[in-house]
């Protein structure tokens, strides 16, 4: 039997940071079943800094999303972490979206996210290969090297005394107060004793919340996310990011570039939870969706990409489209943990420490 302050499960940028959040002097292990840290979710996304322009006011997802892109630009700044604050276009390209784009621009305003209102003349010199009518720049935005974050936390958890165990999986609680719980440990069974035991298991946490509170009215349906990689269609490596008026069901396949400037095209949205697909068919699918704003692409330039996997929440079978923090007793979980998730981790772990102290 192994005994410690905190056990935290999942070693997502959300685990790592709760782990670097929980007060120093608690001893504390955060158990990933993969072989190293940040291999789902948290290294399968757009590694954009978001500055929280699409959620509802006063949402988890606003809140944490506009304090955590401030800490992570300040993290990365204190770290050396390579990012770019490059700036995001959202384009209209109809009157229809001219309008959608006028409602975002009020919620901006409301939500006091700064941006700039830019004409088709400004755009067409600013970014030639778009064709839109109109489009909003919001400063805030940019990208950052994902791997890069993760690994500081990592060795700054480290640091500070706490035990990172990988290979090693949340199988069951055997007990309460103390937590009790079966680890499945590079092919080993043991026990761990914990005061608190925090879920941040990204898609799994769901299913690992039912069996710690007996109950079922947790699920994660999941929405996958695909991406192509742009080859040969810029003359220049990619500057910014460019995004069309948000959908119904996501922020619309989008362009984003990485730090070194190559584009990526994507994520869609499709309910599954495959982490393959049929790239070729799915080239004429994306090329339908981007060509009101990208008319020059064309099939040769899409090269198949990756998957990430979105847990979408739903409690007692109703979405639940916000973050989900809660504290039950001594057990704390983090539900729904979509994008913007990166973005705001900083700030949920900071939540998560501030809960953890209470409870101490
Ligand atoms: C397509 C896509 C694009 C996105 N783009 C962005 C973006 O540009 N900007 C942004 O801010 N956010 C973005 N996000 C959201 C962001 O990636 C996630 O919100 C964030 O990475 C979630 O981190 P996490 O730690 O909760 O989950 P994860 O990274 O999935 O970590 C959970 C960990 O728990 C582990 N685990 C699960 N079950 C167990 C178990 N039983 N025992 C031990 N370990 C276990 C898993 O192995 C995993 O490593 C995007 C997400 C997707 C899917």
């Amino acid at each position: 039997m192994i005994d410690t302050d905190i056990l935290i499960v999942g070693g997502g940028a959300i685990g790592l940071s709760c782990l670097n959040q929980v007060p120093p002097y608690l001893s504390r292990i955060l158990i990933e079943r993969n072989s190293s840290f940040g291999q789902e979710a948290s290294s399968r996304n757009s590694e954009v800094i978001h500055s929280g322009i699409y959620y509802p006011h006063q949402s988890l997802k606003t809140e944490h999303c506009k304090v955590g892109r401030n800490e992570l630009y300040r993290f990365c700044q204190g770290n050396q972490i390579p990012h770019r604050q490059c700036g995001k276009y959202v384009i209209a390209t109809t009157e229809n979206e001219e309008e959608r784009l006028a409602e975002l621009a009020s919620h901006c305003e409301y939500e006091i996210v700064p941006f700039q209102r830019i004409g088709s003349d400004w755009l067409k010199r600013k970014i030639p290969f778009i064709k839109a009518t109109s489009g909003l720049f919001f400063p805030l935005s940019g990208v950052f090297d994902s791997h890069r974050y993760l690994q500081t936390l990592e060795k700054k958890a480290k640091e500070k005394g706490a035990v990172l165990s990988y290979r090693s999986e949340f199988i069951k609680v055997l007990d309460r107060d103390p937590w009790t719980v079966e680890v499945r440990e590079r092919g080993q069974t043991i026990q761990i004793r914990a005061k608190i035991l925090i879920n941040s298991a990204g898609g799994e946490a769901a299913k690992i919340s039912n069996q710690v509170l007996t109950t079922d009215i947790y699920e994660h349906r999941f929405c996958r996310g695909r991406y192509f990689i742009l080859k040969s269609f810029f003359q220049e490596p990619l500057q910014c990011l460019v995004y069309p008026v948000p959908e119904a069901d996501g922020l619309g396949i989008h362009l984003t570039p990485d730090l070194k400037g190559t584009a990526r095209l994507g994520p869609d949205s499709d309910w599954s939870s495959e982490l393959d697909c049929h790239w070729d068919d799915l080239k004429s699918v994306f090329l339908n969706k981007t060509k009101k704003y990208l008319p020059d692409l064309k099939v040769q330039h899409l090269q198949p990409g990756f998957i990430g996997l979105r847990p979408k929440l739903f409690v007692r079978g109703q979405a639940h489209p916000d973050f989900l923090v809660e504290a039950h007793g001594k057990y704390l979980h983090l539900l729904g943990i979509e994008s913007p998730g990166l973005t705001a981790s900083l700030s949920l772990g900071a939540e998560v420490g501030r809960i953890v102290e209470k409870i101490i």
